[in-house]
């Protein structure tokens, strides 16, 4: 058996480096209709993105070689030969996992963009909480004329499912995706410390954290700790769906902190049915999951941020 896996492996590398498009083209030059439906859908008012110079926005960077429903030109048929050997082999499931993106320019009205993508790498065998497959990395270059002005990288786990049983013995908390964008944050949480993002152009607060400001567009941050104090701004009650880690019904509540932003975490303290809007509460960081489990795979204990209902206010509200 571990030699059909290893030389399925084998075979898997040799579609790294294979073209998977070769130039592709854009449905549509890149255009003031499909930025404007973006923003009004993202709720983004940035006014560089309207106007005589207006750019697209960074993150629209996919929808502009997207093939839509009838496909995109240029696929060379390499992705889809991988994903029927990994089918054949069991591995019939697919996830992705996550996507990185790199500007160079901006992109404008009128803009055609042409693309080539490439099967870039393919791990080896790796057993995860979901089952036992291959992380398939897949980079597409996009140019405007013979100009390079970003690369989008997307990766996916496919796999065959882990059989029932395996899946509720190994049900723990689900990991952060921890990123370049987000990093701080979690050191911070390991170290018991709320961090909150500081644009330091303009000093508005933000959370959850992001590369730029929403405010000025700056690039620039730092951080302030958080006092710790807040209120639930506001909450839902899950029942449904369940999943092993969780035990339902459970209060989800997304709170305000004193410093202004907001952020989701679970409130702890009183029933789920006494979680109210305008509860105070206080932070404090819990530990999840056991450390001696035998499936401790992906490296101890769960730190998180909770927020406490305060005892010395909790009648005051209600
Ligand atoms: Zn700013």
């Amino acid at each position: 058996m571990s030699t059909v896996v290893d030389e399925l492996g084998a075979r898997l590398k040799t579609y790294e480096g294979r073209a998977a498009a070769v130039a592709g083209r854009g449905k549509d030059p890149v255009n003031e209709p499909m930025i404007r439906h973006w923003c009004e859908a993202m709720g983004d008012t940035n006014p560089a993105y309207a106007g005589p110079d207006a750019v697209a926005p960074p993150t629209m960077f996919q929808a502009w070689t997207m093939g839509g429903l009838s496909g995109h030109t240029g696929r060379t048929g390499a992705y889809d030969e991988l994903f029927d050997l990994l089918d054949e082999a069991g591995c019939t499931s697919v996830v992705a996992t996550d996507c990185e993106q790199e500007y160079l320019r901006p992109l404008r009205p009128g803009d055609e963009v042409t693309f080539d993508a490439v099967i870039e790498s393919v791990s080896d065998r790796k057993t995860t909480k979901l089952g036992t497959g291959y992380f398939v990395t897949t980079r597409m270059d996009v140019r405007v004329g013979p100009d390079l002005v970003g690369t989008h990288r997307f990766r996916i786990l496919k796999y065959a499912p882990a059989r029932q049983k395996q899946k509720i013995r190994s049900a723990r908390r689900p990991r952060p995706v921890v990123n370049r964008d987000n990093a701080g944050f979690w050191e911070g949480v390991a170290r018991h410390q709320l961090l909150i993002q500081r644009c330091t152009d303009c000093g508005t607060l933000r959370h959850p954290w992001l590369p730029g400001c929403n405010a000025c567009g700056g690039l620039d941050w730092d951080t302030v700790e958080a006092s710790g104090e807040g209120t639930v701004y506001s909450y839902v009650v899950m029942h449904h769906p369940s999943f092993p880690a969780f035990d339902p019904p459970y209060a989800v509540g997304l709170i305000e902190l004193a410093e202004g932003v907001r952020i989701v975490s679970n409130v702890v303290g009183v029933p789920y049915d006494k979680v109210r809007i305008g509860l105070p509460v206080r932070l404090e960081f819990q530990r999840y999951d056991d450390p001696q489990r035998d499936d401790d795979v992906d490296g101890g204990p769960l730190v998180l941020p909770v927020f406490r209902v305060r005892e010395d206010r909790e009648g005051e509200v209600g």
